[in-house]
């Protein structure tokens, strides 16, 4: 709206409807705007407050900006939603006019974020959503905003977000109408309006782009010093993300801030994001967040309490959210509550899955869990610190369960693959089953070797195969190099050492990830380093099933590798994400998040699959707790 000085609505204490004879009592100035003053209200009649919009009849003289005040009060007085601004009446007198709205008491995200400068992931997850929210309400109602920004989203005492100020608001005619022309300068302005070639709702797809990307970077995306400047940048989609975000914050942003209307995401696929999905989203959100930063868990939305309570809120929010695609609510719950019936029995109708029965036969040969914590206390090995954040068992089949519940079971929504970059899956690619003379050895992916003795006492090469570690079967822990073998190890060295070679030398690996594209097996050099100071991840158990191998890594990572077509299911934690690797009967490995499981969906070969793995953490956690 224009800057230059316009007469200013003059309002006395008291504010009269001449229709109703309402009266208002005229409480502190709440904010000016291009035309408008708005104060805060109050009804006299009711006590209840609003905020009064006024705007000087001379200042909107001419016939176009009358029009323009009306076409803002015929749009936003039809709509009604949770997070648009609530429109509660309009009058005029002889010096202005009166638009009385929902009081927004705690101004607006720009004020916000002056004094925040930018917000964390999870405070902006909290705000878009509400805001995506109140913009599908106003599509719904074939109403395009046109002039989202952070000025215009609202906030009230118990911090929602309301969208506001419909100056430039448009309502389509009808389906595929486009607007061609506009009063007035958005302040996120898209390409196609810009352009002038016909514009309609993905205009305001753009516009969260920019507010996305400054809620996050503190600035918009395009702006420069001269508005030439920006509307090139805008045009030729010119800008750039500091290093500090996310991916799926860049990854989300670029599909908003997409030239192309007709290749931006619409609002449903918004919030079916990773940025979204993945990331945590707070319920509620105090006013202190003016001032300081909330802390809330980063992205680690499946980690889970002792009894798994965060997980399980947490995929059913999943769940519900998936639901919004159906029309139907009620139908989506039911079609959810007969697929969960289906599941406890077990495995699901396909005939091209191979039906492995249920019935386990867990052997658990010479081979105890370490407890690290037991290990520390220890005076006579080395101090402890696990190497990488670890969970644990009961954690991964607490995680499982909760997939395997919430997951579509009767559709698969082609779930998206993780990028898995490099090495993030540790896993036994090879193993050795020695046990009826020495014991159990295995290599790991990251070319680390390991042999647990049947004497309950483990050994490993670290990948650098120059440090060994030695898990003794009282828990103490010695790290040397193989330059210097304590002679009562020496046998069990020599062991290593041909464990190690037989795999390397006889054994194909297991699958394809994350190996091909790793170095060669490091030959030992004549000068070695220090030992490794941490405890490196290692193999605490294995057992047979009569239909698969069981493997359990001290990271977290449990593998089970079936006998009869060699697939091998991989649950693994990279600090951040549950994965699930799959790799199939031709050893060619797919990693998903659980989260985009439970989500999505599976192949029912890995449905089986999960099936059975599930019933053997069961007994292994059983197992656990009886030992
Ligand atoms: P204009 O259409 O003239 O630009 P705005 O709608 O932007 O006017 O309102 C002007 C200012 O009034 C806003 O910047 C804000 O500070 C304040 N304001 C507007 N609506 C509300 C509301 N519902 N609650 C509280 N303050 C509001």
């Amino acid at each position: 709206m224009g800057s230059e000085k316009k007469p200013q609505p003059i309002v006395g204490d008291i504010v009269i409807n001449p229709e109703s004879g309402e009266q208002y009592k005229r409480g502190r100035l709440l904010g000016k705007g291009g035309f408008a003053r708005c104060y805060e209200l109050r009804e006299m009649s009711t006590g209840k407050l609003y905020a009064g919009k006024i705007v000087s009849k001379a200042r909107i003289a001419k016939p176009n900006q009358w029009e323009k005040m009306q076409r803002e009060i015929h749009i936003h007085s039809q709509l009604d939603h949770r997070n648009v601004v609530g429109f509660h009446k309009h009058f005029e007198d002889d010096e202005n006019v009166y638009v009385i709205l929902e009081l927004c008491n705690k101004k607006s995200l720009l004020h916000m974020l002056k004094l925040r400068k930018t917000l964390t992931e999870s405070e902006v997850r909290y705000f878009m959503k509400q805001v995506i929210e109140g913009l599908r309400y106003m599509h719904s109602c074939s109403v395009i905003h046109r002039d989202l920004k952070l000025g215009n989203m609202f906030l009230t005492d118990s911090m929602e977000v309301k969208i506001g100020d419909f100056g430039l608001a448009a309502k389509l005619e009808f389906n595929g109408d486009r607007k061609r022309t506009m009063c007035g300068t958005p302040n996120y302005i898209a390409p196609e309006v810009l352009g002038k070639i016909g514009h309609s709702f993905e205009a305001d797809v753009w516009a969260l782009g920019c507010v996305l990307y400054t809620m996050l970077v503190g600035r918009p995306p395009f702006e420069t010093t001269s508005l030439k400047e920006t509307y090139t940048r805008i045009k030729h989609n010119k800008y750039s993300f500091p290093d500090t975000l996310s991916y799926d914050s860049k990854d989300i942003i670029s599909l908003l801030l997409t030239s192309e209307p007709e290749d931006r995401p619409s609002l449903e696929e918004v919030l079916l994001h990773d940025f979204f999905v993945s990331g945590y989203i707070p319920e509620v959100l105090s006013p202190t967040v003016f001032s300081t930063a909330p802390h809330f868990p980063t992205t680690k939305v499946l980690m889970s309490d002792s009894s798994g309570e965060i997980v399980r809120n947490e995929f059913c929010r999943l769940r519900r959210e998936s639901t919004m695609k159906h029309d139907n609510m009620e139908a989506a719950m039911s079609e959810i509550k007969a697929a969960r019936e289906k599941s406890t029995h077990l495995m699901p109708g396909n005939s091209s899955t191979p039906r492995l029965r249920p019935k386990l036969h867990v052997t658990i040969p010479g081979s105890r869990p370490v407890d690290l914590e037991a290990v520390r206390e220890k005076s006579g090995g080395s101090p402890v610190k696990p190497a990488n954040y670890s969970v644990s068992i009961v954690a991964v089949s607490e995680m499982l369960r909760t997939c395997l519940r919430h997951m579509p079971k009767e559709e698969y929504l082609h779930t998206p693959r993780y990028k898995a970059i490099g090495d993030e899956v540790l896993w036994v690619p090879k193993w050795v089953d020695y046990s009826n003379k020495y014991g159990f050895g295995h290599q790991l992916s990251d070319k680390s070797v390991g042999v647990i003795f049947n004497d309950k006492s483990r050994i490993c090469f670290h990948p650098d195969r120059i440090s060994v570690q030695y898990l003794s079967n009282d828990h103490r822990v010695h790290t040397f190099r193989m330059s210097s073998i304590p002679p009562r190890l020496s046998k069990k060295v020599t062991l290593l050492d041909y464990f190690s070679t037989y795999m390397d030398e006889h054994l194909i690996k297991g699958g394809d990830i994350a190996w091909d594209a790793m170095s060669p097996i490091p030959k030992r050099k004549a000068t070695s380093p220090n030992p490794a100071p941490t405890v490196q991840p290692y193999l605490v158990k294995w057992y047979r099933t009569d239909k698969a191998i069981a493997m359990y890594l001290s990271n977290g990572t449990f593998q089970l590798n079936f006998f009869e077509d060699h697939t091998k299911i991989i649950l693994s934690y990279n600090n951040s994400d549950h994965l699930l690797t799959y790799i199939n009967e031709d050893r060619i490995s797919s990693t998903y998040r659980l989260l985009h499981i439970a989500h999505h969906g599976c192949t029912a070969d890995i449905y089986s699959r999960l099936v059975y793995t599930r019933e053997v953490l069961d007994k292994l956690v059983a197992t656990e707790e009886e030992e």
